[in-house]
Formats: C-alpha cells, structure tokens, sequence
C-alpha cells in the first residue's frame, strides 16, 4: 500500500461515511483508514453513549424521552483528538470517555438514540463537524442522513456470531471477564432497536459500497476502504 494518491496537507476533502450494525469493526478500521489517509476520525456513537451516560448520570428514567431530551439539551458536549487518533468526549469539561462503553451504557444507548430530539442535537453537530472536511466519520446514519452527499460511503457488515466474538476477543485482551452469549445477545437487541426505529433507521445509503468483514482481519478491511477511496482522491 502506498500514499501516491494522499492530498496535500493542506487542502481540505469532504467527509467519508462509514456506516454499519453494533461491533462491526467500524471504528477500529475507520481510524486506521482515518491515519492513512492523514484525515481525523470521528465516532458518532460515542456522541450518542454521552448522551446516554449524561442522562443515566442525572438520574433520568431513559424511557422518558422528552425528560432525556431536555438533559441532552442542556449537555455541553465537546468531541477532542487524542494522541492516537482516537476520540476523548467531554460532558461538562470532564473526559467521560472511559465510562461510555459499560454495559449500562450499552443497554441504554440505542433507546436514548432512537428519540428525534437527541438525535436533531447530535446531527446538527455532527453536520458541523463535517464541514471542516478531511475527516472519515462512522456511525449508523451518516451515508444516509448526516452526510447524504459524501463522495464515499462505504457499509460494513458481518454476521452478529462474529461480531460478537470479535468484542469477546476485546474484552478478554483488556482482561474483562464476560459472557460470549450475553454480548452476542446484546449486539442483537441493539441491531433490532437501530434499524427498526423511525427516526434515520441502520441502513446502507443505496449508493454505499457493501463491505462483508466476516473473513476479512482487521488490515483487509482498511485496505478495502484505501482501495475504494482511489476513485475519490
Ligand atoms: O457505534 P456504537 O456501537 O458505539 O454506537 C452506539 C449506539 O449509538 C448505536 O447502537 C446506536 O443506537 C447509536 N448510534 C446512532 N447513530 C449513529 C451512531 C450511533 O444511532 N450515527
């Protein structure tokens, strides 16, 4: 792999879309892709964990929606670069990231993301932060809804067994212990809320480029994705 088609430093690109179901890789391959082609990288749904997390914080009963609205409306919320690459989230000037992916966190975020008024607040910033351009963006609406006209948009999916092995795999290497049936069934309930919920539904833009990661590693993926993004840099 070479960077023979890599812009200049300093002109700035339209944002890339990459969407896809819960564990998918879309993060781990959308920041490596994100590296190679010197763009920044931006997970919405840890926008969406924050959302969450902020909500479940102050107390609020998450199946209240205009109750979790309101907080969500009060969140100061800021998305910073890491050293690597990856993204710090601040609620309120404080670094909450660590606490978005627990398992309370997860249970919770794909009812708090299907109300359309957090999701009207997060789109909006999300719009804004495209704008500035260079920057590979995942989610699970953004080909279709937050950045419609994005040159690329690519869709990565795999079957919810590997998926789920795939963050048994994660937990495991940070020395979590956890169950592989209730992640697996976890993922699927989160599957079935994100596609089935009204406002901006889990699925593939029609002009997305499908990407099936069952028997593709980690390195395959992100070469696909540097492959597909010759025909627009
Ligand atoms: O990508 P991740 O699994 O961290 O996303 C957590 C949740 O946030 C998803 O299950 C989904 O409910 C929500 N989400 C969303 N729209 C996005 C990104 C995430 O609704 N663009």
């Amino acid at each position: 792999m070479n960077g023979d088609h890599l812009h200049s430093p300093n002109s700035v690109r339209p944002a890339i879309a990459i969407d896809g179901p819960a564990a998918s890789g879309k993060s781990s391959a959308g920041k490596m892709f994100a590296s190679q082609l010197g763009y920044r990288f931006l997970d919405t749904g840890l926008m969406y964990r924050a959302a969450t997390w902020d909500a479940m914080n102050n107390g609020i009963d998450i199946n209240e929606p205009e109750v979790v609205s309101a907080v969500v409306g009060k969140m100061e919320f800021s998305v910073i670069d890491g050293d690597f690459g990856e993204n710090l989230i601040l609620v309120n000037g404080q670094d909450v990231t660590r606490f978005l992916h627990s398992t309370a966190v997860d249970v919770s975020v794909s009812p708090v993301s299907a109300i359309t008024a957090v999701r009207k607040i997060m789109v909006a910033e999300q719009r804004r932060i495209a704008t500035t351009g260079s920057i590979v963006m995942v989610g699970r609406d953004i080909g279709t809804v937050v950045i419609p006209d994005a040159p690329l948009k690519i869709f990565l999916t795999a079957s919810a067994e590997t998926r789920a092995q795939r963050r048994y795999s994660e937990f495991i290497a940070n020395g979590t212990q956890v169950d592989l049936a209730d992640i697996l069934s976890s993922i699927e309930k989160r599957d079935r809320i994100d596609s089935s919920r009204e406002d901006s539904p889990l699925k593939p833009a029609s002009d997305a480029h499908m990407v099936d990661t069952d028997d593709l590693s980690l390195n395959q993926v992100v070469a696909l994705m540097f492959e597909l993004s010759r025909e627009i840099i």
